[in-house]
This record gives structure tokens, sequence and C-alpha cells, in this order.
């Protein structure tokens, strides 16, 4: 869509502003040892479950260049975390891990065509399954996703999701607003698919975008995991239908390491945060 605002509700100005300070401190605690001893310790002794947040795979930044991550960028995060852990299929991310280690699951907001023609290639190279949530009314439109396209990429192992019919922040919208842009974008997916609809993410996501009513809602429809926006990791204590999530903007390997490594959720860097 035209007018998606940065994933963290920010403008997309102090999003970015965000980010090339997170590229610097990523540097400093690359450098004094901090991201690789996270990493070391998710990988081999603790367990870590992230969701990881993608939009559009492209070359473009014209648009919205705070959701683009180039086909370049988004191979070598790939390779990256497929070298570090295990893909899990979204729909399997809140059973109980076999084993120590990381483990990543892949999501695409919007439905954008180039989850096609330039994520499609990367995902099955490394195997990866995903989920991509798709904006109904967007289905077959220029730029976005159509059946043929869904049904091929389902063929692959990726999962389809809801993600409303039209994109609005649902903490603005009354019960019955909120009820119709779930149910119509769910029963749409459901139709284009083939199978039931049961992975839904809510369009910006954050707590007062998402709003109170949304998750029971979004619960009535038969959806059974539905993902924000909100930092973190999957835990035994996440709602179903609150899941955290991490957003993923164009970004050297120094910062998505540091993204990923659970740095930015720990309490002395949510401390200097403040
Ligand atoms: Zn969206």
């Amino acid at each position: 869509m035209d007018r998606v605002p940065s994933p963290s509700g920010k403008s997309p100005d102090r999003y970015a502003d965000a980010w090339r300070k997170g590229a610097w401190v990523s540097w400093v605690l690359l450098l004094t040892g901090v991201v690789p001893a996270f990493l070391i310790w998710h990988r081999w002794f603790g367990s870590r479950t992230i969701v990881l947040t993608y939009h559009k795979i492209t070359d473009d930044f014209e648009t919205t260049p705070e959701i683009v991550v180039t086909p370049i960028t988004f191979r070598k995060q790939i390779r990256f975390i497929r070298a570090l852990g295990t893909f899990v299929t979204p729909s399997r991310c809140l059973d109980l891990p076999a084993r120590k280690g990381m483990r990543f699951v892949i999501t695409f907001d919007d439905g954008y065509e180039d989850n096609y023609t330039n994520a499609l290639p990367v995902l099955r190279e490394a195997t990866a399954p995903a989920a991509i949530f798709l904006i109904s009314s967007q289905i077959g439109n220029e730029g976005f996703l159509d059946a043929g396209q869904i049904d091929e990429m389902q063929s692959h192992g990726i999962e389809f999701g809801a993600h409303t019919v039209s994109h609005p922040r649902l903490a603005d919208l009354d019960r019955d607003g909120c009820e119709l842009e779930v149910r119509q974008s769910v029963q749409e997916v459901e139709a284009v698919v083939g199978r039931r609809c049961t992975l839904f993410a809510y369009p910006y996501g954050k707590p007062e975008q998402v709003g109170e009513i949304a998750p029971e809602v979004v619960s009535n429809a038969g959806v059974e995991l539905a993902f924000t926006t909100i930092n973190g990791p999957i835990t035994a204590e996440c709602d179903a239908v609150r899941l955290p999530r991490i957003g993923i903007r164009e970004c050297s390997l120094v910062t998505f390491a540091a993204r990923i490594s659970g740095v930015f959720e720990s309490r002395a860097m949510r401390f200097l945060k403040r």
C-alpha cells in the first residue's frame, strides 16, 4: 500500500534516526563482544524463538524506504540466520522447541509482489518457510501478489494470513468496523488460498494501534496466531493473539546481528534507551 508508515509507528524520519543510532551502537556492541556473547549464549546454551517482520524485498527505495530490504541484504540475512539456527514454520511458532538453540520465523506484511519475485528464490535456496499477511483488498492489484503467485508460493511451503481488508488502525474502529475488517479479510484470504486462515497480523501493530477489541475479534474469527510489531522473542508466556516480532529494515549485517541477538531487549539496554 502507498501509505504504510514505519512499522514502529514513529514517523519515517524518527524511525530512520533510531536505526542510524542503532547502527553505531551495534558496532560498539560487536567490538566489545556483547553481541557475540548474546548470540553464542542463545545458540549453544539457551533457547530463543524470534519472528522477523519484513515488507518489501526490492532495490526500489522511492516510495517507502523504511519498509524496504534489498534482495542482496535479504539473502545475506537469511544465510546468516540459517548458519545460526533453524527455521520454524510460522503456524508452529508456539510449539515447544525440541532442543536448545535459536529458531527463526520469517514473516512479510502487506503481500507485495516482490515477495514472489525477489524473496521466494532466497527462501527456496535456504528451504526456509515463511508467512505472508495479505491486505485482502489488494490481492491481484499492481505491485501486490495475485492468486497464481500465492498458489505457487504455497506449494513451496509459504503460509498466508490476513492483514485486514484496507489496512486501518484497528484501534480507531468500533467493534462493527473492526469485525468487518477482520472477518472479511480472513474470508477473502481463505477464498484465495483454499484452506483455513489461522494467521493474522495487525496493521501497524503497536498496542495503541491494535487496541483492546481487535485481539478478541481476531480470536473469534478463527485466527489462532496473531502478530503485533511489539519487539521481543516468543516465549511460553506469550498471548497467542498478541505475539511479538522484530522488525527488519535495510541495514548492515552488524546491525542485523545486534537486532536478532536480543541485546536491545535486555534490561540494561532498555534502561539506556529511556
Ligand atoms: Zn501492513
